[in-house]
């Protein structure tokens, strides 16, 4: 039998790290070399079932003696572990679940992945894999359509709009042969004037507990098509990122998606 691929979880006290650890302390093929927490996290204790956690600057250890690491915490968490361990880390194959990166952040992953298999994904659900494949078929079919896109989330999450959804829109510029960059509407407000030809609209709702959802309406003349997918659990990230931690483990370096994971590519 094959031996367990041992998994270190980065931001392993907040809500998706104390998932990914539950799930990974459950499923076959997996074990659990322990957790990563900024020092208040560690300080809180207790709040995460793991056999071991350590704070960010005590962690070379434990992510030495990791096959691959699994990141959900936020863009300055993430560039702290690849400045501060980028020795140890050099060719551990890393999973990316974390959203809102900036430049700094994208570099320091571009690095990595010249020497090891790197996966960012803004949403680890094989369903949004799948939804991102229809909605790029979708624009691509229906290049006249206007696009906007509404997500809603927790009342905590700090970016806007979310990564899923930005993946989302893309999908669609790249199938539309756009940028996003020149192609992004965030809400709107006051005299908008009318809507500009080829613009993708976002719009961020936040509440309640809701764990994630998105729809994205392509609008024509006399019809329009909507394509939605809510997350009702979040051990479904967790899920979908411990397979693509047991995927990634075998690749050579370079950067890889979870359509590749998933067979969509
Ligand atoms: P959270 O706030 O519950 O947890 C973040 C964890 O990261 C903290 O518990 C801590 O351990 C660590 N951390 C972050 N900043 C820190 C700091 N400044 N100092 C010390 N520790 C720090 O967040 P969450 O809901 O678990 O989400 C984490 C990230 O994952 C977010 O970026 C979120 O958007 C993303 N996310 C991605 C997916 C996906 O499928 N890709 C799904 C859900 C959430």
């Amino acid at each position: 039998m094959a031996a367990p691929v041992r998994v270190a979880v980065s931001g392993a006290t907040g809500r998706m790290g104390r998932s990914v650890t539950r799930l990974a302390g459950r499923t076959s093929g997996i074990e659990l070399a322990g957790g990563v927490a900024g020092r208040a996290g560690v300080d809180r204790g207790g709040e995460a079932d793991h056999e071991e956690l350590v704070a960010l600057p005590d962690a070379g250890a434990l992510l030495e003696a990791a096959d691959v690491v699994i990141d959900f915490s936020a863009p300055s968490f993430l560039r702290s572990l690849l400045e501060t361990h980028g020795g140890v880390l050099r060719g551990t194959p890393l999973v990316v679940g974390t959203t809102g990166l900036g430049a700094a952040e994208q570099r320091l992953l571009e690095e990595h992945s010249a020497h090891a298999p790197l996966l960012v994904a803004a949403n680890f659900s094989v369903a949004v894999t799948v939804l991102l494949d229809l909605v790029e078929r979708a624009a691509r079919a229906l290049p006249d359509y206007e696009v906007e896109i509404v997500e809603a989330h927790h009342r905590r999450k700090e970016d806007a709009p979310s990564g899923t959804a930005l993946a989302l829109g893309e999908a669609i510029a790249a199938a539309r042969g756009t940028a996003l960059a020149a192609t992004r509407r965030d809400g709107r407000s006051g005299r908008t004037g009318a809507r500009r030809a080829g613009e993708i609209g976002f719009h961020a709702l936040r509440g309640g507990e809701v764990v994630g959802e998105h729809q994205v309406m392509l609008l024509g003349d006399a019809d329009r098509l909507e394509l939605v997918h809510r997350a009702a659990d979040r051990s479904l990230f967790a899920a979908g990122a411990l397979q693509a931690a047991r995927w990634l483990v075998a690749r050579e370096p370079g950067r890889y998606s979870m359509r590749q994971v998933v067979g969509l590519a």
